[in-house]
């Protein structure tokens, strides 16, 4: 059966005029995979329906928040009962207290926490006080980790050991840009040689523990260990940006996972159980500077609104450690699945895994950093996008991104999913 999408068409078409590319968000515009936006109407579980009534078994799960799936009955009923009584008060609610507790119990590095709105405000806050805190001026992040549209952080880098940035996008200055250096991923030997040149003036390292923003990129052994040794003996603070990550990679987060500590830790994503927010959080000193208690100032309007925080603490509450245990034995039957169906349509792949995050890229050679990365074939990616949503299976529309599972997944789901991979690999045309 060939899937319809005139009403998807239809609909991008209105979008177009309307909208940037006629979205909201460009990740949604599915253009590397030559498709054209596919417009969602409801979702239950594991599966999503579009507006023309077809069918998907989900893994992109809005980019990550639903770990539950989607539509939970704990979490809707609670947003029901939540809405009722009013959506914000623009001051402190008992919703903001559970959910800053149950942040502050399961994340190592999380003595204080404050809320935010997204991913992006909780690393724009997080660089701010790191140079307010330290009274330094530079941030090192690494190449092909992405951690929001902030300025500071909108820089890959340019080639050789460290770079000082140059902007990415037209519209960050360069004089933000110039205070970013970027080095490759899982190099310490390049983020040593950037401290031994601009040590004094660091104020933080940006990392994310497990990458997914090049695809799933886990880090090497000793990997987070020595960057929180550099930081240690330079003054620096360690910044983990878990937006990704948070609660995904375990249930004590990437940093519980790997046993390594940050100073602060970003969140977002499922600590929102599918609503907008953001977190940062880290030792009490660090905390305690910004406003009121100190001095760094940041705020929000709808920051810690009851809707976000209800959705978050029902969805992080539904999660125990068996949770992710069940999650993991998904994901490894998906990968085993992955690794027979390339043995035998002889396609070579790789799949990267940190705990219950997971990805694939189209190629031999191991992928340890974004420029590994690249050698994965897009050809072939796409070609497998296409026959999967055929096949009813969704799919981040790009191999830079990873595969997300939730505990509504079923081993129907992936039995399916395994198939239908068998018969886009079958297809590719080498
Ligand atoms: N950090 C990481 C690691 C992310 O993956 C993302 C979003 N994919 C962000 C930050 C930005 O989050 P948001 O899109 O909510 O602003």
């Amino acid at each position: 059966m060939v899937r319809n999408f005139d009403k998807s068409q239809d609909a991008y078409k209105e979008a177009v005029d309307l909208m940037p590319g006629g979205v909201n968000s460009p990740v949604r515009a599915f253009k590397s995979v030559g498709l054209s936006p596919i417009f969602m109407e409801e979702g239950k579980g594991s599966k999503i329906t579009d507006i023309d009534g077809n069918q998907y078994i989900d893994y992109v799960l809005s980019w990550g928040p639903l770990i539950l799936g989607h539509a939970d009955e704990r979490v809707v009923s609670s947003l029901k009962e939540v809405t009722e009584k009013g959506t914000s008060f623009g001051t402190p609610t008992i919703q903001e207290n559970k959910l800053a507790q149950l942040v502050i119990d399961r994340v190592p590095s999380i003595e204080m926490v404050r809320m935010v709105n997204s991913g992006t405000e909780a690393t724009m806050s997080a660089l701010r006080i790191a140079r307010g805190f330290t009274g330094r001026s530079k941030i090192l992040k690494f190449e092909g980790n992405y951690h929001g549209h902030g300025d500071s952080l909108l820089i890959k880098a340019g080639s050789g050991v460290a770079t000082l940035g140059l902007p990415d996008s037209p519209g960050v200055p360069k004089s933000i840009a110039e205070n970013t250096i970027t080095v490759p991923y899982n190099d310490v030997e390049s983020v040593r040689y950037a401290f031994s040149e601009y040590g004094d003036d660091i104020a933080a390292v940006i990392v994310e523990p497990v990458s997914g923003n090049m695809g799933v990129v886990p880090p090497m052994e000793d990997f987070l260990q020595e960057l929180r040794n550099i930081t240690n003996d330079n003054g620096s603070l360690l910044i983990f940006d878990e937006v990704m990550t948070g609660f995904r990679v375990g249930y004590h987060c990437a940093q519980g996972y790997f046993g390594v500590t940050p100073d602060m830790t970003c969140l977002g994503k499922v600590i929102g159980g599918g609503l907008p927010v953001g977190a940062y959080g880290g030792k009490r000193e660090i905390i305690e500077s910004v406003a009121p208690t100190g001095s760094i100032y940041q705020a929000g309007t709808l920051s810690g609104n009851p809707l976000a925080m209800t959705a978050g603490y029902e969805t992080l509450s539904a999660l125990d450690e068996s949770s992710y245990e069940e999650i993991n034995r998904k994901v490894d039957k998906l990968a085993e699945g992955y690794k027979q169906a390339s043995i035998d349509y002889d396609i070579p792949l790789q799949v990267n895994r940190a705990g219950s995050m997971v990805g694939f890229f189209f190629t031999n050679e191991p992928v340890y950093n974004y420029e590994t990365a690249q050698n994965a074939n897009v050809d072939h990616f796409a070609q497998y996008y296409r026959t999967m949503i055929e096949k009813g299976i969704f799919l981040p529309p790009s191999q830079f991104e990873g595969v997300f599972l939730s505990t509504a997944h079923t081993d129907e789901d992936i039995d399916k999913t395994i198939e239908a991979a068998r018969i886009a690999f079958s297809k590719i045309e080498k």
